[in-house]
């Protein structure tokens, strides 16, 4: 009986499964309201691999948890420490800080062994001096036009997303000015 019972339950959830796939709607189980499967965040834990609450109810419930902490003078993370910056414990703050530090540069450095690790110009190899320029000099009305302010890491991150485009190159910020100066690096003048 019981046996039964459960395979038919496992049919119904298959069936409802399947039904999740094909049109692609799902109730979140806080608000109720049908939804397409892309308005729910992704879990792990969930076996639909979705969660159940949908992504504006995922994201008030975490709100509402990160004020509620934040007027309790509390980190947001939960860790039950007192806050230090804005949102974060001593310790959270540092990691936080630190991590993205970290990977912004480790982003920073693949890219630049990408296009060569040295200056094309010079060949200066301090990656500290090395910067991200169009070949033919128009860096700042390409950057205008994919909207990016500066070079830096949305450069960076711009360059990776955008498969290494090979019109970018790397240029020393000695050479990169002088050719922003002068419309050439003296380095080319005397060759
Ligand atoms: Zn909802
Ligand atoms: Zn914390
Ligand atoms: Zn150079
Ligand atoms: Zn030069």
């Amino acid at each position: 009986m019981t046996s039964s019972l459960g395979r038919l339950k496992l049919g119904i959830d298959k069936r409802l499964l399947s039904c999740y796939n094909i049109c692609m709607n799902k109730i979140c189980t806080k608000c109720k309201k049908i939804k397409t499967i892309v308005e729910f965040p992704k879990s792990i834990q969930n076996k639909s691999g979705t969660s159940s609450w949908c992504k504006k109810c995922s994201n008030e419930a975490i709100y509402t948890r990160k004020k509620k902490l934040k007027a309790q003078g509390l980190c947001v993370r939960g860790c039950g420490e007192k806050l230090f910056s804005t949102n974060h414990c001593e310790k959270h703050f540092k990691a936080m800080i630190s991590t993205s530090r970290e990977s912004g540069r480790r982003l920073r450095e693949n890219v630049l062994k990408h296009y060569g690790n040295k200056c094309t110009c010079c060949g200066e190899t301090q990656l500290k001096f090395l910067t991200f320029e169009h070949k033919n000099g128009d860096g700042a009305k390409h950057r205008k036009k994919i909207g990016i302010v500066g070079g830096g890491s949305r450069m960076v991150g711009w360059l990776i997303k955008n498969n290494y485009p090979n019109f970018i190159e790397i240029l020393c910020y000695n050479c990169n000015c002088a050719r922003g100066f002068w419309g050439q690096c003296p380095h080319e003048a005397y060759e």
